[in-house]
């Protein structure tokens, strides 16, 4: 599933967005399409993997990509 994270530029807020095609994403919160996506891996924990024991598995639970550096 297309799962991005963004960060507005106008106001800062943060937020998960499906990414459809070639829709553009508009901030919930302000409605400005000025948008930062970010990286897997800031999304991702940096505390760690273990919590869980199941570090082996295709990703981590507070990374939605499934690539971050802490999950693999
Ligand atoms: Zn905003």
């Amino acid at each position: 599933m297309p799962l991005h994270d963004f960060v507005c530029r106008a106001c800062g807020h943060a937020f998960e967005a499906l990414v459809m095609g070639k829709d553009q994403q508009v901030c919930p919160q302000c409605g400005s399409t000025e948008l930062t996506k970010l990286m897997s891996t800031f999304a991702c924990r940096t505390s760690g993997k273990g919590d869980s024991g199941d570090a082996g598995s295709s990703k981590c639970s507070g990374c939605a990509g499934g690539s971050c550096s802490t999950c693999h």
